[in-house]
């Protein structure tokens, strides 16, 4: 194993950490009180660099969950009657708090999640903007009125908040999956039911406060922290006050949602896992395709559902950009994320780490050539070395499943028919990315991709602006975009005899 250090903190930097923890809020959010969960049980928070316990924060029980619930459906009907504008300056006003407070949310974010105090910083302006956005799609709310082919009924078809939602969100980004999800809610003018991670809890408490201080009334949000999470949200996806289930996180977990939500036939909305591809074609601009392969791999440390899982480069110039991406990973600083100049933290617990290991070994295994990094670093905190696999076999295990780490395994391919067949030879279809400077090309295989989104040289696509979700078993529904409020409104018809 390689070793590093990560224990540089001075005193004032530690005082920082604290009063940043020390400030979140670490009871459950219900009906508008910050309270206590029955039995008293707390769980603890632990930063994944160190591996020491930041806080402790309550351990809700079922019956805690349940009043969360029915606060939000006893709010429901009186919060869909509140004005739209209102709804959105509270949005707006949120956006705001989150902004002038984002160097303290991000050092927060980075204690309990571990990527570096920049990328954090980047994340709560991400979490922000779906806010923003929100906040002005909440005064857009439409129907339509048209008169009927006979022409003599007409046609009215209205909006209408789809009632309390059921909302659990992952740990890789602490604060903008709940936004993603509490933004176009309190939009719609829906109450929420939200659980956060039992890792990554404190953004999401975070939030709740700020919401609370921009004026949101007590019970559209309430907030549950859990270390059952299956125990305690089970019974609120089967309750009939439940209308919705709004899940980000694995497709496996996902599966069993989905079917709980079955019982009470909910609108569901799944973000679920991804196994994004990544296409360089022999005419695409290889400086380009490096810088934003480093964005597509790295950001989130690798944890990131559209984190690019295995590049399929064309023959020709498979061996110069695996060669380049090495050198560049090679170069990164790995280390605790509130450290000056670290670019990669550590990973979010040991079982993480142990499944990125297996996963590099296996492909090692059956010939993949390492070109840098391949193990764990040594010591405090679950840190792996940025790695770039070279001429990984089809059979490779991390070609099909999701990766979640700094592992780039590079493949090749002799046609534009072999890139589109590996690119769409998994069940998950989030995202793919695609360079080349062929515009034909581009088209052509953009639109032969079995994806929600495509990143067209570029190695990013999240954008409060644009419909974020996957097709195949990365999801159902968008988030984000003019079809983000969408998932949060039921249509009605009125057949109108005039
Ligand atoms: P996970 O294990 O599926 O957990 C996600 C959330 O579900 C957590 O809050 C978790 O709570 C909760 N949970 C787990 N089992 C549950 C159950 N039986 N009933 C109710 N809730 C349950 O996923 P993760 O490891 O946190 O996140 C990584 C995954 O999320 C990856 O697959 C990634 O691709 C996916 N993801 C997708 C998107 C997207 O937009 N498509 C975005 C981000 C992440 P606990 O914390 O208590 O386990």
């Amino acid at each position: 194993m390689a070793t590093t250090t990560t224990d540089s903190t001075t005193t004032d930097q530690s005082a920082r950490e604290r009063a940043v923890i020390d400030a979140v809020p670490k009871q459950l959010y219900v009906a508008g009180e910050w309270r206590d969960p029955s039995g008293g049980g707390t769980l603890a928070v632990e930063d994944p660099s160190t591996g020491e316990t930041l806080c402790e924060i309550a351990d809700a029980q079922v019956q805690d969950a349940q009043a969360a619930l029915a606060s939000a459906a006893e709010r429901q009907q009186e919060w869909s009657r509140h004005p739209p504008r209102e709804r959105g300056e509270i949005l707006r006003r949120a956006f705001e708090l989150i902004m002038e407070r984002r160097d303290d949310l991000a050092l927060l974010m980075t204690l309990e999640m571990g990527k570096p105090v920049a990328e954090s910083a980047a994340e709560i302006a991400y979490a922000a903007d779906f806010l923003r956005w929100f906040s002005e799609e909440a005064v857009r709310i439409d129907g339509r009125y048209s008169v009927a082919t006979t022409g003599q009924g007409r046609v009215l078809v209205m909006k209408q908040p789809v009632g309390p939602c059921v909302s659990i969100t992952p740990w890789n980004f602490p604060m903008a999956m709940g936004t993603r999800k509490i933004g176009p809610a309190i939009a719609a003018g829906c109450t929420i039911v939200m659980k956060p991670a039992q890792q990554t809890p404190l953004s999401m408490l975070a939030l709740a406060q700020i919401l609370e201080q921009a004026g949101l009334p007590g019970g559209v949000l309430n907030v549950i922290t859990a270390s059952s999470s299956g125990s305690v949200m089970e019974p609120l996806i089967r309750d009939p006050r439940t209308r919705k289930l709004s899940f980000t996180g694995s497709t496996e977990v996902g599966r069993k949602l989905m079917e709980q939500a079955a019982e009470q036939v909910l609108r569901v909305s799944m973000e679920l896992g991804g196994n994004a591809p990544f296409l360089i074609f022999d005419d695409a601009d290889l400086d380009e395709a490096v810088e934003g392969a480093m964005i597509a791999k790295m950001r989130n440390i690798g944890e990131a559902c559209t984190a690019a899982n295995r590049f399929h480069v064309a023959e020709s110039v498979a061996e110069p950009f695996a060669r380049r991406l090495a050198e560049r990973m090679g170069q990164l600083k790995v280390g605790r994320g509130t450290e000056e100049g670290v670019q990669v933290g550590p990973l979010i617990d040991d079982n993480q780490r142990g499944k990125v290991q297996e996963l590099v070994t296996d492909a090692v295994d059956r010939g993949a050539k390492v070109l840098v990094g391949a193990e764990p670093i040594d010591g405090r905190g679950y840190f792996y070395l940025p790695t770039v696999l070279g001429d990984v076999p089809p059979d490779a295990r991390l070609l099909r499943e999701e990766i979640f780490g700094p592992v780039a395994p590079v493949a090749s391919f002799s046609s534009e028919e072999d890139a589109l067949r590996a690119a769409n030879a998994t069940e998950f279809g989030l995202v793919a990315y695609v360079y080349t400077s062929d515009v034909r090309r581009a088209f052509r295989v953009i639109e032969g991709l079995e994806t929600g989104m495509v990143g067209l040289n570029q190695g990013m696509v999240s954008n409060a602006s644009a419909p974020f979700g996957g097709v195949k078993q990365s999801g159902v529904g968008r988030e984000g975009g003019k079809e983000g409020i969408q998932e949060y409104l039921e249509t009605k018809y009125v057949a109108m005899n005039l």
